[in-house]
């Protein structure tokens, strides 16, 4: 079940896709929830001097025909990749948009390195078991051979410009402030900031309808929602669910900082749970509850409340 949870874990409350205007401050390819299948993480594209920025680039197919049917209806390029994070929800598309665009860097954190050989190589050991002994449904082999296959065609998840640092960049002629989160989400989570509209497009450093704990250092992550918090944005564009206002934000850290926290103390494993459906349930779409109970749950069990040694795995630098 475990190789389920961590390949197929889903989430995110799909949003309309508005037309393009060119005068959209942001243009959001909104995240796909799909019953028992991995989600796509958000996709957001901003335009530049060069081209077309792109952020994340989906899972499934699907999702990059709907980006590479933006840029074309758009008419202008794939001037630029970011990734805000490697898992496969937002980097599988890198592979094909970058073979649609080979001019396009990309934009990522060094993080990928550690997950091939670490939680990436295990989440695939533990699948190809999995399929060994049957238990893959077949609805589920076209998007296991596909991750499979990414992981194989590493290159493509690979940064050509690593963001290393937090700092003013130009990405495609425009200018953004890129952050570096270190240790947080994931070991390396790039989060940028748009001085010019005031949004901030950050990643599964906020997610709906529950956050995603595989790959945390909870501490680091609490440190790079507290850098958010300190950014003058109106509008936030999570990794997986609708743009939030500020004071949206504020609800979602406040159920966040919670259910760490309950998640981390000896209190009941359901009071952490219903703490978390009764704090964020605006982001819970209606009908979600099962699966945010067994979300939940999970994350309690194998990470928060984990032997230290797995709790703070993702906390520094280390093999695996
Ligand atoms: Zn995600």
């Amino acid at each position: 079940m475990k190789w389920l949870l961590s390949m197929f874990a889903l989430a995110g409350a799909a949003g309309a896709s508005a037309q393009p205007t060119g005068r959209e401050p942001y243009h959001l390819i909104s995240d796909s929830v799909v019953p028992n299948h991995g989600p796509d993480g958000n996709s957001v594209f901003l335009d530049a001097p060069e081209g077309l920025i792109l952020i994340d680039t989906g899972r499934h197919p699907e999702h990059r025909d709907r980006l590479l049917s933006f840029a074309r209806a758009r008419g202008r390029p794939v001037a630029a990749i970011v990734n805000t994070h490697w898992h496969l929800d937002h980097t599988t598309g890198n592979g094909d948009i970058r073979a649609a665009y080979p001019h396009a860097p990309v934009y990522a954190s060094e993080a990928i390195e550690r997950a091939l050989t670490g939680f990436l190589a295990r989440s695939r050991a533990s699948t190809q078991r999995a399929l060994d002994v049957g238990q893959v449904p077949e609805a589920n082999r076209a998007e296991v051979a596909r991750a499979f296959a990414a992981m194989d065609n590493a290159a493509a998840l690979r940064a050509t410009r690593p963001v290393t640092a937090s700092g003013e960049m130009r990405i495609a002629g425009r200018r953004l402030r890129v952050n570096l989160a270190r240790f947080a989400a994931t070991e390396g989570d790039v989060w940028l900031y748009d001085p010019a509209t005031r949004v901030a497009i950050v990643g599964d450093l906020v997610v709906a309808p529950v956050p995603f704990i595989d790959t945390t250092c909870a501490e680091g992550w609490r440190r790079a929602l507290g850098e958010i918090a300190a950014t003058p944005f109106t509008t936030l564009i999570p990794g997986h669910g609708a743009p939030m206002s500020r004071a949206d934000f504020t609800a979602w850290r406040a159920a966040f900082d919670a259910f760490v926290d309950c998640g981390q103390s000896d209190r009941p494993r359901a009071d952490c749970v219903t703490g978390w459906r009764r704090a964020a349930a605006r982001f819970i779409p209606a009908g979600g509850e099962a699966m945010i109970d067994g979300l939940a749950g999970y994350y309690i069990d194998s990470r928060l409340r984990a032997t230290p040694e797995e709790r703070y795995r993702y906390c520094e630098d280390r093999a695996g």
